[in-house]
């Protein structure tokens, strides 16, 4: 197709106009058509068996560039519009980016569904299609204000399709209408579907905030993702989205089985279900239930479901694993009910260990662990890094690896290099591709190439120079977008960007800031001006997190006003941080903050963007952030503090006698320590803030530090400058952005989901 040709017949038919005439918003909706029709031209994938991915989220960023690459006319979309004076990131401004997801989780979903595409495999998403997100942030006088965060337009990415399934809730049926996103492949020639479900009628958005009445079902099932659940409304309704989700998706399966011609009871040889965690668990006994209707036995259709089942595990976070009241059950799908009761209780004739069961806790009281039913009624059960596989297997689950060890593997996350190298850094892939030949755009391994250069000071120097233009390009992002805060792109880059939670510890990377300040109060200069760059949302009921970002905030605040400090320090955190935002800022990294308690980040993907775009990790030797330091060497990362093992040991010590284990107080007193937390309820601090959050935030410091940020702060620090006295040494500093960009190639998500297909989908 002459795509120049097409372009202008959209825009002669769209607008009556000249493609030359057409502003940013109409070569946008010109551009969506284009891709929309090429997309849709292509066929699905062929293969005996079709992989569906379970998630309650899919985190996919605006679609755009991505969906020209994976056509393959990203080069001659952007030089049609540079003849009309446009550039392609200017007409991607104007696309509203999705806002199906919320952090990693949902960001790996939407990798996976780029390279399942790619490596031309028979699979699509399910999932639901949420009007107005998790929420966009705003912040007002140094603290987070949620408001509903909408992002679909009269034309989107979203594809009718006319298919709709009825959901047998508590209250009645209510119709499921099924819209589709196109998945199309880079250099597969295939397109999946990423297929969300909505209700006929949604409610309109909240008028003010996110505050919205939780019984008002249906139409409120796909207002937002993961209502706020502290009260009993919003986590039934947590329920109700779940199992519409998984009894819809779980109908869509079975009659895309029949379409293909197979047999119910073959459903295994046909069809592989992922479960992204544990939110479309219900998953299982729904498909039991609709595989028994079509006249399967009880017996045929648990072992059918047994062996088309597989379940991702994504924490250790107690918090994190979902137990539902069997009340609650009851309430939404009571016909789930009977199939939950006899799966458990087949699991407790087996096995009598009482950890293991699904259904726990006595009557009237009774919770259904969903993990356990996923382990039980899965064929697989895999953790997302090595450490995080290690520790499923030898602590969290270790009955259940013990009665099921074959079930149990790894596969290490990874990002789609498309979107996170060739989209949002075009020089340095430009740079990669002359140095190591443009294979490595289809195999990442590739990269590896790159380390014939360590010594060549051109492509050092090319290194820095792209790192610096990244740098000053994120700065003139941040003054146009983020309320002209300025960023110094002269200074040391150094960015923590992920969801707020007290395990990643961005309250450790804050007690270095302050840190650094009473050390430039004191008269002691740094050797080179650094940029701390923060970018998180924290969930609207988790109070501790909301106070992390007002500490944040405020000490933004205070050293801004402070001429004395400003010129050393800068504190700057992106509001409403998404993918747009990690796609400006993750190339204009320097330094990559990974500083979560050991044992606790499960993998990370965040960590594996930044290594891949020449930033180096400063962390601790948590989730994937191991595989990384073994990858790069000791030389070309910064590792730090207490190890998962001694950590685990110090959670053991304490679960047995509170006054064991970590005790926080003890390391508070100590002298390096205590005037950071200290300064907290300075008066310069109380004068800008709100005391009652600092003071909250200061004694769960002092008296309970969960997560042991004073455990590890000295060391952190100690790491911290290191990184940043070495940084001074640019060739040395290069040769280390070098190597992380030559070694990330593992870290691409068509090696995790070639692995995938090898170990647990087998579709051919
Ligand atoms: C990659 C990504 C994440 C995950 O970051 P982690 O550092 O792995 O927690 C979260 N949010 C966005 C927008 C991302 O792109």
């Amino acid at each position: 197709m002459d795509i120049k040709q097409r372009m202008q017949e959209l825009s002669q038919a769209k607008y009556s106009r000249e493609l030359a005439q057409c502003g940013g918003e109409q070569l946008y909706h010109v551009l969506l058509q284009l891709s929309q029709e090429l997309a849709q031209a292509r066929p699905a994938p062929a293969g005996e068996r079709k992989l569906y991915y379970f998630s309650a989220e899919f985190l996919i960023g605006k679609l755009l560039s991505n969906n020209l690459l994976a056509l393959g006319i990203f080069d001659e979309v952007s030089k049609v519009l540079a003849e009309c004076g446009h550039t392609l990131s200017a007409v991607e401004d104007v696309e509203p980016e999705p806002s199906l997801g919320n952090g990693g989780l949902g960001r790996l979903a939407a990798c996976f569904l780029d390279s399942i595409a790619a490596l031309g495999l028979n699979g699509d998403g399910v999932g639901l299609n949420y009007h107005y997100g998790l929420f966009e942030q705003r912040f007002h006088r140094s603290h987070q204000y949620e408001q509903p965060n909408p992002w679909i337009e009269d034309e989107s990415w979203l594809i009718p399709t006319g298919v709709e399934f009825e959901v047998p809730f508590g209250f009645g049926g209510v119709k499921a209408r099924l819209l589709d996103i196109a998945v199309p492949g880079a250099h597969s020639g295939i397109a999946n579907r990423l297929h969300l479900f909505d209700v006929e009628n949604p409610a309109p958005a909240p008028a003010d905030g996110i505050d919205f009445d939780k019984s008002d079902l249906p139409a409120r099932l796909t207002s937002f993702l993961y209502p706020d659940d502290s009260d009993e409304a919003g986590r039934l309704l947590r329920v109700y989205q779940q199992y519409f989700m998984v009894s819809a998706g779980a109908q869509l399966i079975l009659k895309e089985l029949e379409e293909r011609g197979f047999d119910p009871r073959t459903i295994s040889d046909h069809v592989a279900i992922q479960i992204n965690d544990t939110h479309p668990s219900m998953v299982i006994p729904e498909l039991v239930r609709l595989l028994t209707a079509r006249g399967l036995s009880m017996d045929e259709a648990v072992a059918q479901v047994s062996r088309t089942c597989a379940y991702t595990n994504h924490t250790i976070l107690a918090e994190a694993l979902e137990k539902w009241p069997l009340t609650f059950i009851e309430k939404v799908a009571p016909q789930l009910v009977p199939i939950i009761r006899e799966l458990d209780a087949r699991a407790k004739a087996a096995h009598s260990d009482p950890r293991v069961a699904i259904i726990q806790g006595g009557a009237g009281r009774e919770v259904v662990h969903m993990a356990h039913m996923d382990i039980h009624y899965g064929y697989s059960v895999n953790g997302v890094a090595a450490l995080h596989t290690d520790i499923l297997k030898n602590s969290e689950l270790k009955p259940f690896a013990d009665i099921y060890p074959a079930k149990f593997n790894n596969k290490t996350n990874g990002v789609t290099l498309r979107r996170w190298l060739e989209v949002c850094n075009p020089q340095l892939a430009s740079l990669l591709d002359e140095c190591v030949g443009t294979e490595w755009r289809t195999d990442p391994t590739r990269l590896n190439k790159l380390m014939d250069y360590y010594n060549d000071s051109a492509v050092l120097d090319r290194l820095l120079e792209i790192k610096a233009a990244n740098k000053r390009r994120a700065s003139d992002l941040f003054i146009r977008d983020q309320y002209g805060i300025r960023l110094d792109p002269e200074a040391v880059f150094d960015i923590q960007v992920k969801r707020l939670h007290e395990y990643k510890r961005q309250q450790m990377n804050a007690l270095y800031v302050i840190h650094k300040y009473l050390e430039i109060k004191a008269g002691r200069i740094p050797e080179r001006p650094v940029t701390v760059i923060f970018g998180a949302k924290a969930a609207p009921a988790y109070v501790m997190a909301k106070n992390i970002i007002h500490l944040i905030l405020c000490l933004r605040r205070l050293i801004e006003n402070d001429p004395q400090v400003r010129p050393w320090l800068h504190v700057a955190m992106v509001e409403n941080y998404n993918v747009t935002w990690a796609e400006r800022i993750i190339p204009a990294c320097d330094i990559s903050e990974q500083i979560s308690l050991a044992s606790k980040e499960a993998s990370g993907t965040g960590n594996m963007k930044f290594m891949a775009n020449g930033a180096v990790t400063l962390g601790t030797l948590d989730g994937a952030n191991v595989e990384i330091a073994e990858l790069v060497g000791p030389d070309n990362i910064y590792t730090f503090g207490a190890g998962s093992n001694y950590v685990i040991e110090l959670y053991d010590q304490k679960a047995k006698d509170s006054s064991k284990g970590y005790q926080s107080r003890v390391y508070y007193e100590r002298p390096a320590v205590k005037p950071l937390v200290d300064f907290l309820l300075s008066p310069v601090m109380t004068e800008l803030g709100d005391e009652a959050a600092l003071k909250a935030l200061q004694n769960d410091m002092i008296n309970k530090d969960w997560f042991m940020a004073l455990l590890d702060v000295e060391a952190y620090i100690a790491a911290r400058d290191r990184a940043i006295a070495d940084y001074g040494d640019r060739t040395a500093w290069a040769r280390k952005m070098l190597v992380n960009i030559a070694r990330s190639g593992f870290f691409s998500s068509d090696r995790t989901i070639a692995e995938y297909n090898r170990d647990i989908w087998n579709l051919k």
